[in-house]
């Protein structure tokens, strides 16, 4: 039953840019992919670093079909696993997968189709990989190549260690002469290393792609109104038709969040790793095929979600790395088409992080590691220049000075002299004794006769009304950025009461200037003004028709809309109105089987509107 276009069963390889052509329907290989695809149809290992969306697949998945022999994929989860099997399928590409959650009557299929030669991509599960019979039946075959996606599973260092992974070490010995192309975003040394010593890669290149992904338009905000911050953001980033995952700090904060949005009256899910394996499964089910849906998750959702239609991505918390936050936000616009990411946070949740990485039973080398990392984010999220400058950094790449596709960018904030401003609220944190949260200090310092200030005879400090030059928003950003550069601490864990730090000494003294920036949030227009250009020509005749197609045939295939044709492919079919098949075939993302399978319905579409 699997389809199959006559791949390299046997005979010579085939040219890589031509299947790449044939099959997927690409122009031309993108940035390392040549290269990566060349050493690998060489028979060479290697490891390949590239951001979510860079375009790993191809990677392993052109080589595969060039070479003779199976290519085998080993995938962490299922759910992956099954989009790639059936997105390959749709390409014509002999694929299957086999894993703990195959009927039986499947897993035969699959395991026959096997034993006769007839598959050319395996995805398998490592503990599937490593079951004497499998690893019988894989000696029996010619292999073509091993892939190990998200390889950094396999490392303790990182937050996603698989203890299966650690097994996949003996492929090398048990297949010798095999290549071995492990994958992975994470880019971080440690991990890498771990990743190149674990797989038997020391002596394997290095494929660092570029990790620039300047289609993700990036803004950050300090959290003034959640919901209504977020809610002018989904309203601005969504396209109608792609989906959307707004990352929570807690798993509550995830339920609470879908259940305020589908009254807001969207489509939304919620996903964290305390669900039941069936209902997440049936979260990250909904979440792949859905039109204009709404994943509010924890970090737990992440590997799998394989939709190239993410518009969006949201953090109402502050991640804990730039690596992590960019894997995330990486899940947007994989189609290439503009996506967005905006980025909430606050005084309390910078205080909150750099408590976590001290009470943690960590070592200190890890802990010295975890707050580089946190104040890298910190950075990122209070910048006055390019953030994706100061993100790419932190990646060993050296961004342009000016990105234009950054909130920062596009509105450079002010600065001002904040040496005062910060005196004076230190000082009425220090009068107060230190046992108050931010709300109250700034009622002290705007000189307002509260229940708290009467009770307290605040209205009795010297610092009483010191500050009713400045408006409640512009003190709390001066509380935050004040916390942000260690200045202030926030008592998280207690009543959020602020305290100084041993560096807010000179600046009481006034032995160091202060530098703040202005924050903008509520007076920079909505997000609408700020971002790249609408996603996709959503309005055109034709495309609305082409979307009605699609959505008609992946229901009747039950398959994601995205695997019959991107958004990418419908915007260049509306803008190049082809013809005839011919036309079509030039279109980027139709390659032939999709071209048999869909040209006539297109071209009739096509025909009726243009
Ligand atoms: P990754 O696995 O690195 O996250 P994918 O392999 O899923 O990324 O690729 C991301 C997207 O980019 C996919 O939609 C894929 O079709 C597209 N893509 C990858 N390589 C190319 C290419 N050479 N030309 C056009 N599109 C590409
Ligand atoms: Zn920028």
């Amino acid at each position: 039953m699997v389809a199959s276009l006559a791949l390299a069963m046997e005979g010579p390889p085939v040219d890589p840019e031509e299947v790449l052509h044939r099959v997927f329907g690409h122009a031309g290989f993108r940035g390392r992919q040549a290269e990566i695809v060349h050493h690998v149809m060489d028979g060479g290992s290697g490891l390949v670093l590239m951001p979510t969306g860079g375009g790993k697949s191809l990677c392993f998945q052109v080589p595969a079909l060039c070479r003779e022999g199976l290519g085998v994929v080993v995938s962490p989860l299922i759910a992956l696993m099954e989009d790639q099997v059936a997105a390959l399928r749709q390409q014509g590409v002999a694929a299957a997968a086999l894993h703990s959650d195959l009927d039986e009557d499947v897993a035969r299929e699959v395991r026959r189709d096997l034993a006769r030669g007839a598959l050319k991509l395996l995805y398998v599960s490592p503990e599937r990989l490593l079951l004497d019979s499998t690893q019988q039946r894989l000696h029996e075959q010619r292999l073509a190549l091993f892939a190990i996606d998200e390889a950094h599973c396999v490392s303790q260092w990182g937050h996603h260690f698989r203890p299966e992974y650690r097994a996949l070490t003996a492929l090398a010995e048990r297949f010798p002469g095999v290549p071995r192309l492990a994958l992975t975003a994470t880019a971080d040394q440690r991990t890498v290393e771990d990743i190149r010593q674990q797989l038997g890669l020391e002596d394997a290149p290095v494929f660092r792609g570029g990790f620039d992904r300047p289609n993700i338009f990036i803004s950050s905000a300090p959290r003034e109104s959640e919901r209504g911050q977020l809610r002018e953001f989904v309203k601005a980033a969504s396209d109608g038709s792609g989906a959307g995952i707004v990352y929570c700090g807690s798993r509550a904060k995830t339920e609470s969040t879908a259940e305020w949005l589908r009254a807001d009256g969207h489509d939304a899910l919620c996903f964290h790793a305390g669900m039941e394996a069936e209902a997440k499964r049936a979260a990250h089910h909904r979440f792949a095929r859905g039109d204009n849906v709404i994943m509010a998750a924890t970090i737990a959702f992440g590997m799998g979600i394989d939709r190239p239609d993410v518009r969006w991505v949201a953090h109402l918390d502050l991640p804990r790395s730039p690596e992590s936050w960019y894997q995330e936000i990486g899940r947007a616009g994989r189609d290439g088409l503009p996506a967005r990411a905006l980025l909430m946070y606050g005084a309390g949740d910078i205080a909150l992080a750099r408590h976590r990485i001290e009470e943690s039973p960590a070592a200190d080398d890890q802990k010295r590691i975890e707050r580089m990392r946190l104040d890298a984010m910190v950075s990122i999220a209070e910048a006055a220049t390019c953030r994706r400058r100061i993100l790419l950094r932190c990646f060993g790449e050296d961004g342009p000075e000016n990105c234009g596709a950054c909130d920062v960018c596009r509105t450079p904030p002010r600065l001002w002299d904040g040496t005062v401003a910060a005196q004076k609220l230190l000082s009425a944190v220090l009068r107060t004794g230190r046992r108050f949260g931010v709300a109250h200090i700034v009622d002290v310092l705007r000189g307002r006769m509260t229940d708290k200030v009467a009770q307290f005879a605040h209205d009795k400090l010297p610092t009483y009304g010191v500050g009713k030059d400045l408006p409640d928003a512009t003190w709390r950003g001066v509380a935050r950025q004040l916390v942000a550069m260690g200045a202030l601490d926030v008592a998280v864990e207690n009543h959020g009461e602020l305290v100084p730090t041993d560096s807010a000494r000179p600046i009481l003294k006034g032995e160091q200037k202060v530098l703040l920036r202005e924050d903008l949030t509520s007076a920079r227009p909505a997000a609408k003004d700020r971002g790249a250009r609408t996603a996709v020509p959503s309005g055109d005749a034709l495309f609305e028709a082409l979307r009605t197609w699609r959505r008609a045939e992946s229901s009747r295939q039950g398959l994601p809309a995205y695997m019959i044709f991107s958004d990418a492919t419908l915007v260049a079919i509306t803008e190049a109105k082809p013809d005839d098949e011919g036309e079509l075939s030039l279109i980027p993302g139709v390659g032939r089987s999709k071209l048999e399978r869909y040209a006539e319905d297109v071209l009739r579409v096509v025909a009726e509107h243009a």
